[in-house]
């Protein structure tokens, strides 16, 4: 049996840079789901469709082909061949990510990609329904949060180390915008499972959360 570890939590909380770091010391791949959602947003607008038309970006779907893949241990997403991992952080692919995962066929479409690996791998798989809708038996859960204001600022940061120009305000406002669109939605709404740990890495630095998911994995898996 494999062993899977889910993170969830808003956007900024560090999750991805938590998850890429404890899953290489333990040996786990990580499994970024964000940036799944954010391949369909970019499939979507990149064709001229607006991400919230549900029957234009369900139609899209059979046309395209999502898949994960590692180089140098890093994770690569590819649409339809092609790595993306430009184009899908760009602030126009994070809103359309956010539109495009309210909308159920897409959360089916790829739904398998997710539990495929974690049925094959040991996983730290990080998203907003992780540990209540893809991988439910998870051994651990984990709901990983900061302020919006720390994590705002978590993001401008890395956007600006990328190259990308945007500004902290912006930043900030369209992260609430996608912490209300992510726990408002009908369809798998960002909440933590009843049984994660509560994680608030507001006032830890990075290698403080990494050593406390660290503990919480391996006391769970030993
Ligand atoms: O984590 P990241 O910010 O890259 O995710 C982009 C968007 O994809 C989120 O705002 C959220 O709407 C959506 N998402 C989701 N379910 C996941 C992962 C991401 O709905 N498991």
């Amino acid at each position: 049996m494999t062993i899977n570890v889910a993170i969830d939590g808003p956007s900024g909380a560090g999750k991805s840079t938590i998850a890429r770091a404890v899953a290489k010391q333990l040996g786990y791949v990580y499994v970024d789901t964000g940036a799944l959602y954010r391949t369909v947003g970019w499939a979507a607008i990149s064709r001229g469709l607006a991400a919230d038309d549900e029957a234009a970006v369900s139609a899209l779907l059979p046309a395209i082909q999502v898949d994960l893949t590692y180089k140098n241990g890093e994770q690569v997403v590819l649409l339809d061949g092609q790595d993306v991992s430009r184009e899908i952080r760009l602030p126009e692919s994070s809103m359309a990510a956010s539109a495009v995962s309210a909308l159920p066929p897409v959360r089916a479409f790829l739904l398998d990609t997710q539990r495929s690996l974690a049925a094959k791998h040991n996983v730290l798989m990080d998203g907003r329904d992780i540990g209540t809708v893809v991988l439910p038996n998870a051994q651990v859960k984990i709901f990983l949060t900061a302020s919006p204001e720390i994590r705002a600022r978590r993001r401008y940061d890395e956007l600006v180390a990328k190259g990308v120009e945007c500004d902290y305000e912006t930043v900030l406002a369209e992260l609430k915008q996608r912490d209300y669109n992510d726990s408002h939605r009908p369809i798998a709404p960002l909440k933590p499972a009843p049984d994660s740990h509560m994680l608030d890495t507001s006032d830890m630095t990075l290698q403080e959360a990494i050593d406390a998911v660290c503990r919480l994995v391996s006391r769970a898996v030993d």
